[in-house]
């Protein structure tokens, strides 16, 4: 099928190769023109593992093309998906949702007759009705234009597995012949017997900061578990086995640690109860802003543990600080916990030396302030503790035996509570996790 992509970030990237990968047709469009330079060079623009590989076949086969023009993806496409971020607004919770309004208007007058433009960027309920309408208002009558929706689950660091094989697939649609064409598009992920779920346009819209709301919540639940361990003399990890066990609750998303970041999870709960709130709703989700709570104080957490670690201040004191990127295997820096965290030590006066195996880049052009290094035995020489804010492998695979004549002081922090704890301490570290009593 002829598909365009439109907003070639860390969703639409992956989408449009993917999609050119299984043989369409495809178009990925971007307003930013460097990144559409890089990636029909064959270059992705952030790190995604598989993608280079996929982008390059693509590109290969002749079917991905990309362009900054909305007049040729207009020619181009039966099926246009529009995949441009909706980021928090400055000075409000809600989305912004400038950028989705501006591919709209912007695509609508060169729409072929009979095209369907479906949304796949994360949007307050409503958002589709509102293109429905938009979309009827620039476009001759009869054209025979349709909008649905087609949320996205992938996540980054496995977007090519998520995209080519998801473990279901959402399409809110208005009538047959729309379904129709996206049972097309996605004819592959449906052969193989992925999960097709069909809803109207709210629905398909809900489904997506639900689930967000619903993994965030459940994070947030452990890490407020992991609170009341500290202060009563609890294990929070031995409760989260405990509770793990029970099929109905299940060990994912249970592990406590400095809670969640990155460019969907807080910008999504966070929009869902502003939306909320203006339909009348905000008591339904009032939870949510206890979850956002709960989740930012894990960052204060950690600086209290880190603080108490080095004698109670941070004056003086070398930080290495293992990990800028919001979760492992990308480079993704958006609303990073491990960067919040760092930003609050050079504020509080540490010495702070950051290394991450991906993201240095993308966290020194938001925090310049601090030391960055590629040389992990770098970011740990001298330092009076290390924090682990980000779960690499590559620091699961350190030896704690050599790390430990480098520093000054043999302190970790494991915010992630991901590290062996007992092959730590044997080596000669102090290591405090989140979820016990400080040691
Ligand atoms: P991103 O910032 O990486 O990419 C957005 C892209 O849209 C940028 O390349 C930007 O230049 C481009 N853009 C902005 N305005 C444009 C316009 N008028 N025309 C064409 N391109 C334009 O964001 P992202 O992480 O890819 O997220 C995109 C959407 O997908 C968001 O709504 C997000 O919530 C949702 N989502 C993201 C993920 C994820 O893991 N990143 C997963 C599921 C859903």
């Amino acid at each position: 099928m002829q598909l365009t992509v439109i907003g070639t970030g860390y969703l639409g990237a992956v989408h449009a190769a993917c999609m050119a990968d299984l043989g369409h047709d495809v178009l990925g469009v971007d307003v930013d023109a460097a990144k559409i330079e890089k990636l029909a060079a064959g270059q992705t623009p952030f790190f995604e593992p598989g993608l280079p590989a996929v982008l390059a076949r693509a590109l290969a086969s002749g079917n991905l093309r990309f362009s900054t023009s909305l007049e040729e993806a207009g020619a181009h496409g039966e099926v246009h998906f529009i995949c441009v971020g909706t980021p928090q607004q400055a000075g409000s919770q809600a989305a912004d949702m400038q950028f989705v309004d501006a591919v709209v208007d912007g695509l609508a007058p060169h729409l072929r007759p009979g095209s369907l433009v479906v949304g796949k960027s994360t949007v307050p309920v409503g958002t589709a009705a509102r293109i429905v309408s938009r979309i009827a208002e620039l476009t001759p009558p009869g054209s025979g234009v349709e909008v649905a929706w087609n949320p996205e689950f992938l996540r980054e660091g496995f977007a090519v597995h998520d995209t080519m094989t998801p473990d279901r697939l959402v399409v809110g649609v208005q009538s047959e012949w729309a379904e129709r064409q996206l049972r097309a598009v996605y004819a592959a992920a449906l052969e193989a017997g992925t999960p097709w779920v069909k809803a109207d346009l709210t629905t398909a819209e809900l489904v997506k900061v639900s689930a967000n709301a619903f993994l965030a919540t459940k994070i947030s639940f452990i890490n407020a578990m992991a609170e009341i361990c500290e202060e009563i003399g609890g294990d929070v990890h031995t409760l989260a086995e405990a509770l793990g066990h029970d099929a109905r609750i299940g060990r994912r998303f249970l592990s406590a640690g400095l809670g969640f970041g990155g460019g969907c999870l807080p910008k999504d709960i966070r929009a869902f109860s502003a939306r909320a709130k203006e339909l009348g709703l905000g008591q339904s989700v009032a939870f949510l802003d206890a979850v956002d709570e709960i989740n930012l104080r894990c960052r204060d957490r950690v600086m209290s543990a880190a603080r108490d670690l080095v004698g109670g201040t941070f004056t003086d004191r070398r930080v290495a600080v293992l990990g800028a990127a919001f979760k492992p295997n990308s480079d993704d820096v958006r609303d990073s916990p491990a960067l919040h965290v760092a930003r609050a030590l050079i504020e509080a006066g540490a010495d702070v030396r950051i290394h991450d195996p991906e993201a240095t880049e993308n966290a020194r052009s938001i925090l310049s302030a601090a030391d960055y290094t590629t040389d992990v035995l770098k970011a740990v020489e001298g330092s009076d503790v290390v924090l682990h804010l980000t779960e690499w492998q590559d620091y699961r695979d350190l030896d704690p035996t050599a790390l430990a004549g480098l520093t000054r002081t043999p302190r970790l922090l494991d915010a992630r509570n991901a590290l062996d704890v007992h092959r730590w301490r044997s080596a000669g570290w102090a290591v405090h996790t989140l979820g016990r009593p400080l040691v």
